[in-house]
C-alpha cells in the first residue's frame, strides 16, 4: 500500500505539469491572439524580398488596405518616395546585425492623409522555415510628429524674432545646455554669438564676479529669474553694464520642461540714471559715501537682521580731530580733499557689507555687520586708527590726521535707529573728553551724563533771566611786595534744585551749546561794572586789574571786540583795567583768527592773557606775534612743582619764556608757602591761590576793600 502510494504519487505529477503546460500555453496564445487582432500597433511578417506574408488588423488600418489585400505587395510600396530608400536600407541592416532596428517612415494611404510610423524590425527565428523572415512592429507616431513639427516651427518663428530683437534673446535646454543666443547679444555684451556656443562657460562667466552666484541661482536654482535684482555683466571691453533678466520656462505639449527662455534686456542707461538719483539723494556729494538719509536706513535694516538672525554690528561715530584748524590753514579746497581721503581711507578698512557714512563736517559713520565678536569691531577700529595717522598730502604740506571713535555695539534695546546713532555720538563725545585720538565704547553710564548735560542745557537757558549766575572774584598779589594787583571774575551758578555749580560743570556745556555768548557778556558786563563801582567807592586801591575769561566759542565771534568796547563805554571802565584770559588751546587751535581778534582788543587798549598755559601746545612763532600781556601757569605744573622736577622744570621755562617775551606771568593755584618761595626765587611776578585767598563773592571783597586788609598772608 505504502509502495503503491509512493508509486503512484511519482507519476500523477508528471502528467499534471505536462497537462498545465499546455494549458499555459493556450492561454498565451490566446492572449497573443487578442493582442494581435486588437492592438492599435501594426505587427507585420515581411519576407527576404519585403513582401508582407501576414499583417494583422493593425498593420492594415495603418496601411489603410484590408490585411488580405496586404498580402504579397511590398510594404515598401506603402512608403512615401524618400522613405522608400531608407526602409531597404532599413532591413539591411537588420538582415546584416541580427538585431532589432528602428527608422521612422511616413505611410502614404489610399485613403485618408498620411501617417507617420516608427518601424521596428527584427529577423524572425524560423528554424523550420528556410527563408529568413522579418517581424516588423508598426507604430503610429503621427501626432508626435505633428507635435515636433510645430514646435521646430515655433523654433524657427522664435528665432526669426529673436534674430532681429534688440534685447539679447537666449534658450537654454533643460540640462542647462545653450540652445539658442541672439545675435544681439553682441551689441550687449561685445562677445558675438559664435563665441557662446563655442564657449559653453562663457554665459555664466560674462556676469560680474560678484554677480555669477545670484545669476546661477536664479537659472539653475529654486529662485525666480524674475525675482530679484539687475545683473551686471563686463564686456569684452572690460565695461560693466547692466542687465535685466526676463524669462519664462517653456514646456512642450505634453508638459515636459524644453528649457529656460529669456531676455536679458541692457538697462545700462536707466541704472546709471537711477545711481545718479540715488548719489543726488542718497550719497553725500563730497566724497560719495552715504548720507544720513541712507546711512539711518541701513541701520535700521540691520537692526531688523540682527533681531530676526540674533547676529551682531556695530556703528562707529568718528570725528576728526582740530578738523576745524586744519580746514581754516590749510583753505577749504585742500579741506575738502582731505576729507574725501578720509572717506576712502576709511573704506579700505571695512568690508563691502559695511557701509561707511558722512553726516556732513567732518563726522564719519561706520557700520559693520555681520561681526563674529566684539573684539573683531575694535580690531576695525585700530585699523581705521591707524590708517588715517599715516601722513597725508594737502596742497604742498603734509598732514597727520587722528579722530575720536564712539563705538557702539550690539545686542542692545535700540528703540530707533536715530537712538542708536545718538548713543555713538554720545560715546564720541566721551571719547573727545579725553583729548585726542581716542576709543570709547558706549556705556549707559554716559547716556545718564548726556541726558543730565542736556537738563543743564535746557536750564542754563533761564539760569541768565532768572539771576541764578552770579560773580566771585580771587585776588591776585605782586609776589614780589605782597600787594593786590587785581581779581579774575569767576562765574557761578546758583542751581534751583542742585545747589551752587562751579563753572567746571556748566561752562563747557555752555560753549558746546552755544549759550556761552550769551553768559560771557553778562560775566563781562557784571565785571566791569563792579569793577568800575569799586573803582569808585575804594579809590584808595590804585589800579587794580581786572581779569575775565573768555572761551573759545567767544573768541570767535565776530562781535565781540564791539561788545567788549560797547561795555567799557557803558560801565566807564578805563580800558587798561581789563584783561581779558582766553586759554592756550583755545587760541591755537585757530590762531589765525586768534592773532586778528587779539589785534584789535589790543588796539582797544585792553590786555590780554593766555590761561592754563602749559596745557595745550603752543607755536612760538605764534606767541611771539600775538600781542599778549600775561602768561597765566596752569595750576597743575604749580601744585606739582614742590615734589616734581618735571612740573618745577616746566613752570622755570614757562617764567623765562614770559620774561623774554617781554610779558607778565601769573602762577595760578598757589597752595603751599614753598611754591611761593619757589615761584618768587624763579622770578614770577604774580600768583593766585588759596594760599593768597580763594575766590570771593561781592561783599566780602567790598569788606576787604573797605577794611584795607587786602595784604598777601603772611
Ligand atoms: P581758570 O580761569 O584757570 O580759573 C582758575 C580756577 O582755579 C578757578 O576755578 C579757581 O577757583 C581755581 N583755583 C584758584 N586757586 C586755586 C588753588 O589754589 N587751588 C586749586 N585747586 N584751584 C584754585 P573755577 O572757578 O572752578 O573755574 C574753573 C574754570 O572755569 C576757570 O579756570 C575758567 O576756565 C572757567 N571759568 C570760570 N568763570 C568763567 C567765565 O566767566 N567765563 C568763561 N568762559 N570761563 C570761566
Ligand atoms: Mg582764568
Ligand atoms: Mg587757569
Amino acid at each position: 500500500m505504502h509502495n503503491l502510494r509512493k508509486h503512484q504519487g511519482g507519476l500523477m505529477p508528471c502528467m499534471d505539469r505536462a497537462r498545465k503546460e499546455r494549458r499555459d500555453l493556450e492561454s498565451f496564445r490566446d492572449r497573443y491572439h487578442q493582442y494581435y487582432v486588437f492592438a492599435p500597433t501594426g505587427y507585420l511578417i515581411l519576407g527576404e524580398d519585403g513582401r508582407i506574408q501576414e499583417a494583422n488588423p493593425g498593420a492594415a488600418a495603418l496601411l489603410g488596405a484590408e490585411p488580405s489585400a496586404l498580402v504579397g505587395q511590398p510594404l515598401h510600396n506603402f512608403l512615401d518616395e524618400t522613405a522608400r530608400v531608407a526602409f531597404k536600407e532599413h532591413l539591411d541592416c537588420a538582415l546584416r546585425l541580427g538585431q532589432p532596428e528602428t527608422c521612422e517612415a511616413r505611410i502614404m494611404r489610399k485613403f485618408g492623409p498620411p501617417l507617420d510610423v516608427s518601424l521596428a524590425t527584427s529577423l524572425l527565428q524560423r528554424p523550420d522555415a528556410e527563408e529568413r523572415a522579418y517581424l516588423c512592429v508598426a507604430a503610429d507616431i503621427t501626432e508626435r510628429k505633428r507635435a515636433e513639427a510645430a514646435l521646430k516651427r515655433s523654433r524657427d518663428l522664435y528665432r526669426t524674432v529673436a534674430d532681429h530683437s534688440f534685447d539679447w534673446e537666449c534658450w537654454l535646454g533643460p540640462a542647462g545646455e545653450l540652445l539658442y543666443i541672439s545675435p544681439s547679444c553682441e551689441r550687449v555684451s561685445g562677445y558675438a554669438a559664435r563665441e557662446f556656443q563655442e564657449d559653453p562657460g562663457l554665459l555664466e562667466r560674462v556676469f560680474h564676479e560678484d554677480d555669477r552666484a545670484d545669476w546661477r541661482r536664479r537659472v539653475f536654482g529654486a529662485e525666480d529669474l524674475l525675482q530679484g535684482q539687475d545683473l551686471r555683466i563686463v564686456s569684452k571691453s572690460g565695461r560693466v553694464r547692466w542687465v535685466s533678466p526676463v524669462g519664462t520656462q517653456v514646456e512642450g505639449p505634453g508638459g515636459e520642461s524644453l528649457g529656460l527662455r529669456f531676455t536679458l534686456r541692457d538697462v545700462t542707461e536707466r541704472k546709471l540714471m537711477e545711481q545718479q538719483l540715488e548719489r543726488a539723494v542718497l550719497r553725500d556729494p563730497l566724497t560719495g559715501l552715504a548720507n544720513r538719509t541712507l546711512c539711518l536706513d541701513r541701520i535700521g535694516q540691520a537692526m531688523a537682521r540682527s533681531r530676526r538672525h540674533n547676529s551682531l554690528f556695530a556703528l562707529i561715530f568718528l570725528d576728526i580731530d582740530r578738523f576745524k584748524f586744519i580746514n581754516d590753514s590749510l583753505g577749504h579746497v585742500h579741506g575738502d580733499a582731505v576729507l574725501a581721503e578720509v572717506g576712502r581711507r576709511i573704506l579700505h578698512c571695512v568690508r563691502s557689507l559695511d557701509t561707511v557714512s558722512r553726516f556732513g563736517g567732518d563726522e564719519f559713520i561706520v557700520l559693520m555687520e555681520e561681526q563674529n565678536s566684539h573684539k573683531e569691531t575694535i580690531r576695525v577700529v585700530r585699523r581705521i586708527q591707524q590708517v588715517l595717522r599715516l601722513p597725508l598730502k594737502a596742497g604742498q604740506r603734509d598732514v597727520s590726521l587722528t579722530a575720536c571713535y564712539g563705538v557702539v555695539l550690539s545686542p542692545a534695546e535700540y528703540g530707533r535707529p536715530e537712538d542708536m546713532l545718538q548713543n555713538a555720538t554720545i560715546a564720541m563725545h566721551a571719547a573727545k573728553e579725553n583729548g585726542r585720538d581716542r576709543i570709547k565704547v558706549f556705556n549707559s553710564r554716559m547716556l545718564d551724563k548726556a541726558v543730565e548735560r542736556m537738563v543743564l542745557e535746557n536750564d542754563l537757558e533761564q539760569a541768565i533771566q532768572n539771576n541764578q549766575l552770579f560773580l566771585e572774584f580771587q585776588p591776585v598779589f605782586g609776589l614780589e611786595n605782597g600787594r593786590l594787583t587785581g581779581f579774575e571774575a569767576l562765574v557761578r551758578w546758583r542751581h534751583p534744585r542742585r545747589g551752587l555749580l562751579p563753572p567746571t560743570r556748566f561752562v563747557p556745556i555752555a560753549e558746546e551749546s552755544g549759550a556761552i555768548v550769551q553768559l560771557g557778556r553778562w560775566v563781562l558786563e557784571k565785571a566791569c561794572r563792579t569793577m568800575a563801582e569799586w573803582r569808585k567807592r575804594f579809590p584808595g586801591w590804585g589800579d587794580l586789574k581786572l581779569a575775565v575769561n573768555v572761551s573759545a566759542r567767544q573768541l570767535s565771534q565776530p562781535s565781540l571786540v564791539e561788545h567788549v568796547a560797547s561795555v567799557l563805554q557803558s560801565t566807564g571802565l578805563p580800558p587798561h583795567v581789563l584783561n581779558l584770559e582766553v586759554t592756550e588751546t583755545a587760541v591755537m587751535s585757530n590762531a589765525e583768527v586768534a592773532e586778528e581778534k587779539l589785534g584789535r582788543l589790543k588796539a582797544l587798549g585792553v590786555g590780554v592773557a593766555i590761561d592754563d598755559f602749559g596745557t595745550g601746545y603752543s607755536s612760538m612763532s605764534y606767541l611771539q606775534r600775538f600781542p599778549l600781556d600775561i602768561l597765566k601757569i596752569d595750576l597743575s605744573f604749580v601744585s606739582r612743582m614742590d615734589v616734581s622736577q618735571e612740573s618745577l622744570e616746566i613752570v622755570r621755562m614757562i617764567i623765562n619764556l614770559a620774561h623774554t617775551l617781554k610779558i607778565g606771568v601769573v602762577a595760578e593755584g598757589v597752595e603751599k608757602e614753598v611754591q611761593e618761595k619757589l615761584l618768587s626765587t624763579l622770578g614770577c611776578e604774580f600768583g593766585q591761590g588759596f594760599l593768597f585767598s580763594p575766590p570771593l563773592d561781592q561783599a566780602a571783597i567790598e569788606e576787604k576793600l573797605s577794611g584795607c586788609d587786602f595784604e598777601r598772608r603772611g
